[in-house]
């Protein structure tokens, strides 16, 4: 099962992209993490994507679509993929169409109200990429690793502004195109963790 998820930052997809791949067996692939992950070993992609990513706009396309076709070429992806934060645009969306297409495209619909206070209450673990909300994990340590939390640095007003205007302008279109498809399965995003899990297994059951 080819599985992406659209929403805006901050819709939840990471959280149940990770619930899914423990449910499902699948790999979660989330660019977000890969880049972020190069950024913290210092490699040539991290340097080439750090000041794009601080500053809430898109990496360009051919470094991103490289990568992610090179992970999905992995003995992991022959069971399918969880994708969360790509594709991002129209451009990405076809590539991703003529090397593995997604069976269906996981719509996490939000009231843009609720979002600045998730990502701003958004903490991270550097170690596992687990995510976390201030208000459930009070906390300063991972609770699976031990390791200190941290705020992204992506996860501030003025980036958070600007990541909201590069989705609805770049991104939401896809909502559209995986319409048209037939491969768009949207789901109430404004409910909790547990709930919209279930929904979304609810809703791939009946496809
Ligand atoms: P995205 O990957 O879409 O940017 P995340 O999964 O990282 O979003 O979630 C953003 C923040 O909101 C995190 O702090 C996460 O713990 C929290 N969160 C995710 N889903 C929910 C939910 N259904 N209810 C409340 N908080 C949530
Ligand atoms: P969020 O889950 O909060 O939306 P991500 O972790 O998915 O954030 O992405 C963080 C940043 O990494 C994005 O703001 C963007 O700079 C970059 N990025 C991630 N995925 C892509 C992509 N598919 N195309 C271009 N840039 C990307
Ligand atoms: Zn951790």
């Amino acid at each position: 099962m080819n599985i992406i998820f659209l929403g805006p930052p901050g819709a939840g997809k990471g959280t149940q992209a990770s619930l899914l791949a423990g449910l499902y067996d699948i790999p979660h692939i989330s660019t977000g993490d890969i880049f972020r992950d190069n950024i913290k070993r210092g490699t040539p992609i991290g340097k080439e994507v750090k000041l794009i990513i601080d500053a809430g706009a898109l990496v360009p396309d051919d470094l991103t679509i490289s990568l992610v076709k090179e992970r999905l070429k992995r003995e992991d992806c022959l069971k399918g993929y969880l994708l969360d934060g790509f594709p991002r645009n129209l451009y990405q969306a076809e590539s991703l169409e003529s090397v593995a297409p997604p069976d269906m495209a996981v719509n996490v619909d939000i009231d843009q109200d609720i979002l600045v206070s998730r990502l701003a209450g958004r903490r991270a673990c550097p170690n596992c990429a687990g995510t976390y909300h201030v208000s459930a994990v009070p906390s300063e340590l991972c609770p699976v690793c031990g390791v200190k939390l941290t705020v992204r640095p992506d996860d501030v007003p003025e980036t958070i502004r600007k990541r909201l205007e590069v989705y609805n302008s770049q991104t939401a279109p896809l909502i559209a195109f995986y319409g048209q498809l037939g491969k768009l399965l949207t789901i109430d995003g404004n409910q909790s963790i547990e709930k919209v899990c279930g929904d979304i297994v609810e809703g791939l059951r009946k496809e």
